[in-house]
Formats: structure tokens, sequence, C-alpha cells
């Protein structure tokens, strides 16, 4: 089945509306109206809630999150951008690991258990993608996912 990306990603960010809310975070989507993509409409959900969920959690008061869609000549890229306090280099290789977490103390306050990037992981790979971070320390990370087109 083919899923309208649009307002599926709508969707998860109304989901997740209060915790934005709660931290004054403003969501901007950046996602033609015409995007689909014929993935498994489960794991898709698991990637942008979990990538979505953490850019809200780590990003810094009244900071933005942004979610953006493009078509590359293979592939999609979907990624989802944030101004929050970004990842230690040295993290960025365990960081997809189950129950990984970057600063303990900082996490238990935050909540969570540390699974969510792990089964991002599992999910691109099931749907044959790829998936990419780029971080700065205090200023915002991005993760980007490759889905193959076709
Ligand atoms: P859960 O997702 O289970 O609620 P979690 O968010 O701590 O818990 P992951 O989503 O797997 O777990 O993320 C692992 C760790 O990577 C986080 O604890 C955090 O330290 C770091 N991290 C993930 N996303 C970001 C981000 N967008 N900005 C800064 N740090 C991040
Ligand atoms: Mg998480």
């Amino acid at each position: 089945v083919e899923i309208k990306l649009l307002p599926f990603t709508k969707k998860i960010v109304s989901d997740l509306s209060e915790f934005a809310e709660k931290k004054g975070v403003i969501i901007n989507l950046d996602i033609p109206e015409n995007a689909v993509l014929s993935v498994d409409e489960k794991m898709l959900h698991a990637i942008l809630k979990n990538l979505i969920d953490n850019a809200i959690k780590y990003n810094r008061e009244n900071g933005t999150v942004t979610v953006s869609y493009r078509e590359l000549k293979n592939e999609v890229e979907i990624s989802v951008c944030d101004t929050g306090i970004g990842i230690p280099r040295s993290h960025i290789p365990f960081i997809f690991e189950r129950f990984y977490r970057v600063d303990r103390s900082r996490s238990r306050k935050l909540g969570g258990t540390g699974l969510g990037l792990s089964i991002v992981k599992l999910a691109v790979e099931k749907l044959n993608g790829e998936v990419e971070v780029e971080s700065e320390e205090g200023k915002g990370t991005c993760f980007r996912i490759y889905l193959p087109k076709r």
C-alpha cells in the first residue's frame, strides 16, 4: 500500500503535540503534498515516531524540529533535524545499541528506556534502508533515513 507521507507524519506529530507544547517546541514539516512511499506502515511509523520523539525530548526550550523529504536518484531521504543539545562525537557509534543513553542521570529525568534508536535501526534495515546521523553539541542533530525507490 502507498503511504501518503504528509498526513502520515501529521498524525504522528499530533500524537506528540502535548509533549512538544510543554517545551514550546515547534515542528515544521517540509514534505510535499504528493510524497508517497510504498513501505511497511508499522516500520515507517516506528522510525518517525521515535526520531520525532527524540527531537522534541533532546531539544532546548522553544526549539524547533524539522522533518523533510526529498527524492534522490535511487532513493528517498527523510530527515528529522532538531535544535537541541546534540550528541558528543564519541557517543555516536553507540546510540543505536539497545539501552544506550548518552547521559544516564539526565535520561532518567527525561524518561524512556534507551530502546528508541535500536528500534529505528531495525526498522530501517527491514526496509533495506540506511540511517545517518550528523550532530553538533549545543547546536542540534539531524537523523537522515534513506529508503530505496521503486
Ligand atoms: P526511549 O527512546 O526508549 O524513550 P531514549 O530516547 O533515551 O529512550 P534512544 O531513542 O534509543 O533512547 O536514544 C538513545 C540516546 O541517544 C538518548 O538517551 C540520547 O542520549 C541520545 N539521543 C537520541 N536522539 C537524540 C537527539 N535528537 N539529540 C540528542 N541526543 C539524542
Ligand atoms: Mg528515544
